[in-house]
């Protein structure tokens, strides 16, 4: 995602600080919050901030790379009041430094870049070296959803799953027209490509 530089973020991301997990040590704080979920990518925020609204019971984080997309996440999670969501401006290759094995229950990638190029294959976040950085936070019986518009990414995700000690649990190629439509939130992106008729690739995996 190109983001807009913009006006004042540094101080807009400061006024919603007590949102934000700055290093490794802050969490500390949040041990009695896990397993938590954690969503990869967030951007704006709309679908962390809706599952946590949701679920006041659950505890949930995201990270983001892109300080100007993520400051509108924050922003949302301040005026809407949501105290179960927590943000890192981070790149997902951080994610051990903040958070252990067993620490995160379920992890969404939604909308992941697809990264076309092949040479730009490894920043692709379901890269089989992203597949085992996520097995070193999330807990045994932890689960990864899946969603894209991308054919390209979806049949290279299945690719990377096939070699990982991963198994399918749910598979669909349109997700809007499953029985998963009636309890799937959106995203930004989501909502932008189902508007334009492009079906939503869906996988749902766990460990063997
Ligand atoms: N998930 C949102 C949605 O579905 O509306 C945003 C999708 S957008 C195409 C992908 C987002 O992932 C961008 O905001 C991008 O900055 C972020 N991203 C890409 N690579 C990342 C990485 N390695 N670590 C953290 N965030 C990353």
């Amino acid at each position: 995602m190109r983001a807009r530089k913009k006006k004042n973020c540094d101080k807009r991301v400061e006024a919603c600080s007590s949102l934000l997990i700055n290093s490794p040590e802050e969490m500390i704080s949040y041990t009695d919050k896990l397993p938590a979920t954690l969503e990869i990518g967030c951007g704006k925020g709309s679908f962390i901030c809706t599952l946590a609204k949701n679920n006041p019971d659950r505890f949930y984080f995201a990270a983001e790379l892109i300080t100007d997309v993520l400051v509108t996440a924050l922003e949302r999670a301040v005026e809407e009041g949501i105290e179960n969501v927590r943000f890192l401006n981070i790149n997902a290759v951080r994610l051990p430094e903040f958070f252990k094995k067993g620490d995160i229950s379920k992890i969404h990638l939604n909308f992941s870049d697809p990264w076309p190029k092949s040479r730009h294959a490894k920043r692709r976040l379901t890269y089989h070296t992203f597949l085992d950085l996520y097995k070193n936070i999330l807990s045994d019986d932890g689960v990864i959803e899946i969603k894209t518009d991308n054919d390209g990414l979806f049949e290279f995700t299945l690719e990377e799953l096939a070699l990982s000690d991963m198994k399918i649990l749910r598979i669909e190629r349109d997700l809007h027209k499953s029985d998963l439509a009636e309890g799937n939130v959106m995203t930004e992106y989501e909502k932008n490509f189902s508007e334009k008729g492009v079906p939503i690739k869906y996988v749902k995996v766990a460990y063997k």
